[in-house]
């Protein structure tokens, strides 16, 4: 006999993993995550932020619904951040202001240069948004797997699915020699989430998964600590501060990209130094680690939360881009309450989850 899930879960990052201890109170849940540990991917390489603006004001209900969850289990450290331009980047800021005007996001207009010593003098457009915080990911995710096995969740590594099918109410799921049946399966894949759909005999969503490169150097002379998150209004670039001789920074590359192990291309690390030197006259005495990562996308940017529309019993979380670490709280109550039919949790009853669904990106007929 093969044994039965309530729910089979394909991925155990951050989307998987969040999902799977929520889940795993109420029902029989197996996590399936393809390489030797969990994380590997995407939610092993972000820059781990918490930050109200990131990702669009489409983003921001899900971000600020998890807070009281960051809150409550201590994953949060106050950074601050500061959008940065030049005079001609003056309607980039204006329209950041209207875009949050009324979603509870604090921006003030400030004197850059006053907040952030090193910053060059073009730089005079200044926007603080005190709320952004780091996030501790490691301990974060670990959490989350460690309450998935509390509650008798089971986790699978080295376990790729390679095919499924639904017939007679139960999914039946291949993974090398392995077989196993499922009710419900939850497409948490990251980059491969159209992949899997596929796997699963269903159509894609057109869900694209985008490189993006980090770059972390040590700095010749040491720099005021702590510092905010410096970032280009114009979506050029972002530098955060590690103590006070090391930085992480980005040129905010966004390559559409295979799923796969993403590396970074010496291109964008040359492009990162070049902005880096463009807006701060920090020195960097050496690049001691570059690394990439798949941020994946829908086409309107939106998170994919729900049903498939032609089989039910399959679960779209998907899509979560560059925001699914401080969306992962309150995605995973959303999904829960859908999952399981229980009344949403308090934090999540303000949300809409209609505008995640699926159905959204079907064509219609
Ligand atoms: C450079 C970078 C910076 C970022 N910065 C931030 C940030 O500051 N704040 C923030 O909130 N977010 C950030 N993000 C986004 C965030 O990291 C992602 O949204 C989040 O990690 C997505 O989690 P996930 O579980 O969906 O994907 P992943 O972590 O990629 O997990 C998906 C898993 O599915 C597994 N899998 C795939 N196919 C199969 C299969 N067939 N069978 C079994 N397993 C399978 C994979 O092995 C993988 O482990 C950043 C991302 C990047 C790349």
């Amino acid at each position: 006999m093969l044994p039965i899930y309530d729910f089979v879960i394909v991925g155990a990052g951050m989307a998987g993993a969040s999902l799977g201890a929520e889940l795993s109170t109420f029902s029989r849940v197996l996590l399936l995550e393809a390489e030797d540990m969990p994380g590997y991917h995407a939610t092993g390489r972000s820059a781990a932020f918490w930050s109200e603006t990131y990702g669009g004001a489409g983003i921001t209900p899900l971000t600020i619904a998890s807070k009281p969850w960051f809150d409550r289990n201590g994953f949060l450290a106050g950074r601050g951040k500061l959008h940065i331009g030049c005079s001609k980047d003056a309607p980039l800021r204006d329209a950041l202001e209207s875009a949050f005007a009324g979603l509870g996001v604090t921006l003030d207009r400030v004197e850059p240069g006053q907040r952030v010593p090193g910053l060059l003098p073009e730089w005079t457009l200044g926007i603080a948004e005190p709320g952004c915080a780091d996030i501790d990911v490691a301990a974060m995710h670990h959490f989350y797997l460690a309450q998935a096995r509390r509650n008798g969740a089971e986790l699978r590594c080295r376990a790729t699915l390679e095919q499924a099918r639904f017939n007679s109410g139960l999914w039946k799921l291949r993974m090398g020699q392995d077989m196993i049946l499922a009710r419900t399966l939850v497409n948490a894949a990251g980059a491969w989430a159209d992949n899997v759909a596929e796997r699963c005999g269903l159509a894609p969503l057109g869900i694209i998964p985008y490189r993006r490169t980090m770059v972390q150097a040590r700095l010749a002379r040491p720099i005021a600590h702590p510092l905010p998150l410096v970032i280009a209004l114009d979506g050029s670039f972002y530098v955060k501060s590690e103590g006070s001789n090391r930085i992480w920074f980005t040129p905010h590359d966004e390559t559409a990209s295979p799923a796969c192990d993403a590396m970074p291309e010496e291109m964008a690390v040359a492009q990162a130094m070049a902005r880096l030197e463009a807006t701060l006259d920090w020195r960097v005495a050496r690049i001691e680690r570059r690394w990439a990562g798949l941020r994946s996308f829908a086409p309107d940017r939106l998170p994919v939360y729900g049903y498939d529309t032609d089989v039910p019993s399959f679960y779209w979380f998907a899509g979560q881009g560059g925001f699914g670490i401080q969306t992962a709280p309150a995605a995973a109550k959303l999904a829960l309450a859908e999952l399981t039919g229980t009344t949403p949790d308090p934090m999540v009853v303000a949300l809409n989850p209609v505008q995640y669904r699926p159905e959204r990106l079907r064509a219609p007929g």
